[in-house]
């Protein structure tokens, strides 16, 4: 068990490749640190990842408005933010192998919190007071150079045509919770929405990270889904309270198993936050941040009022009072739910005679693929006919895949590693004509005509089920 628990994120990341989930950037040229690309049952993970999340924030709430804003914006966006100045990492160099290190990650790996925006000064005197702790997760050496901060955000040249763009850069987003900010007064002056209410946003961000480890939990280029939901000061703690409670039952909606869930507190808060929890998800590297949901207080809307110049308090249509909103964040990665996802997925089971079969399993509502269908043979036309006009008229409620790869055993695998809740086989008894190896003696069984064989992913039960009760078989267990 413990050995499965080590190499599980090989595994993942093994399966990942093999079955199509995620590719790494550019492989033909020998990849491309921290960047990743889904490939053909990724793209459709994520996207159901994406619009679960939808619709546990927009569409249930009818107070919560979505946004796409662009990933580019006026530079001065980030000087508001906070991010030209001080959106760092601490780094340092290991002397023996030169690999570059996060000296907060190895503080607390060590058991040291670091303050979020500590000063280099002071990041060095807590990393030497704890040297004798901290070793190189590489070559396991203790000698380090000293930290300097790194900023994280990507720049660019866009709109920049003077020749020297680094004296003038844009940058990529590093968060898209800032696009929602800038646009606050726009979504208040064009739609119904009054405070409290909610701007929900998924999207792009990029972050210059310093250790590309962990698969894509740490990615350079990856997606946020945030909403930030504007209140009245003084209702800002209890809703905060609200959004916690809504957020866990997100996760357990979605089908993660709650043990692999745990809350964090942030023990140092950043200047402006009143109130900052993590729900960290029990990676195969340990428990780590999947969301951050954090009362951010007025601070936001404050900043880009400073530097804008515009005024981005809200007065209240009943009362005429005006006040500067406090704002409750929910900040999640995509990709870090989908690894989640997957890790909570993975399972290895004994199927007999040391046999084992590999086998994701997706809450129904999150697979990829929701059923395949087969003919048994793929060189019989009658057989080939039948399961396409299942799978035709199944494609039309359900995400359905055709497949006539090898023999049945060989698909039940495949689909098993990608957690392909339903297979169904059409075979001879299904078109009337039974056991095609017999010489006419045996017609097979004429009441299973019209019948397919539907197999449970989890159970890896068959059933024989008529052609005409099948899409109300499926509704009723994968709506
Ligand atoms: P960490 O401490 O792990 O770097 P963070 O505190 O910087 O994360 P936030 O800025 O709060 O993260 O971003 C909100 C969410 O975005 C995180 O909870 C995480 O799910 C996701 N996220 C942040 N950085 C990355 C990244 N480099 N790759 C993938 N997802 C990320």
């Amino acid at each position: 068990m413990a050995e499965q628990k080590n190499d599980l994120m090989d595994k993942i990341v093994s399966l990942c490749k093999r079955r199509g989930f995620v590719f790494p950037s550019s492989e033909i040229y020998g990849g491309f640190a921290a960047v990743y690309d889904f490939g053909p049952y990724g793209v459709e993970l994520a996207r159901n990842i994406r619009e679960a999340w939808w619709k546990a924030m927009v569409r249930d709430h009818d107070n919560i408005v979505g946004l796409d804003s662009a990933i580019f914006m006026h530079p001065k966006v980030w000087e508001a933010s906070g991010h030209v100045g001080g959106f760092s990492d601490p780094l340092a160099e290991c002397r023996e192998c030169h690999s570059r290190v996060r000296v907060d990650h190895l503080l607390e790996e060590a058991g040291v919190q670091a303050d979020e925006k500590m000063t280099d000064e002071d990041i060095n005197k807590l990393f030497s007071e704890h040297k004798d702790k901290v070793v190189c997760p590489k070559c396991g050496k203790k000698s380090f150079t000293e930290a300097k901060s790194f900023n994280l955000l990507v720049q660019s040249n866009l709109g920049n045509f003077t020749g020297d763009w680094t004296k003038e850069p844009t940058y990529l987003r590093g968060e898209t919770c800032q696009g929602i900010y800038v646009n606050f007064k726009n979504v208040l002056d064009s739609s119904r929405v009054k405070v409290p209410f909610g701007i929900a946003q998924i999207g792009k961000a990029f972050r210059n990270e310093i250790t590309a480890r962990q698969f894509i939990f740490r990615k350079r280029e990856f997606e946020q889904m945030e909403m930030q939901y504007f209140v009245r000061p003084e209702e800002a703690a209890a809703t905060y309270e609200e959004w916690r409670k809504k957020r866990w039952q997100y996760y357990l909606d979605l089908g993660i198993r709650e043990e692999n869930l745990r809350w964090h507190e942030h023990e140092n808060l950043v200047f402006y936050a009143k109130a900052a929890w993590d729900i960290e998800y029990k990676f195969p590297f340990g428990f780590k941040e999947l969301e951050g949901v954090h009362n951010r207080s007025d601070y936001d809307l404050t900043q880009h009022s400073k530097f804008s110049g515009e005024d981005l308090s809200y007065r209240d249509p009943i009362t005429n009072e005006k006040f500067m909103p406090w704002i409750i964040e929910t900040s999640v990665g995509l990709d870090r739910t989908f690894l989640a996802v997957m890790t909570d997925a993975y399972t290895e089971e004994e199927v007999g005679e040391g046999d084992t079969r590999v086998v994701l399993k997706f809450p129904r509502k999150l697979a990829p693929v929701q059923i395949a269908v087969f003919p048994l043979l793929k060189n019989k036309p009658e057989l080939v006919a039948k399961a396409r006009e299942i799978f035709g008229s199944l494609k039309e409620n359900f995400r359905v895949e055709f497949d006539d790869n090898g023999n049945v055993g060989k698909r039940y695998r495949r689909q098993d590693e990608i957690g392909t809740p339903y297979c169904v086989t059409v075979d001879f008894d299904t078109i009337g004509l039974g056991d095609p190896s017999s010489d006419g003696s045996r017609a097979g069984d004429k009441s299973l005509e019209g019948t397919v064989t539907v197999r449970d992913r989890d159970t890896m039960k068959q059933e024989r089920i008529p052609i005409a009760g099948l899409q109300e078989y499926f509704s009723e267990r994968l709506k």
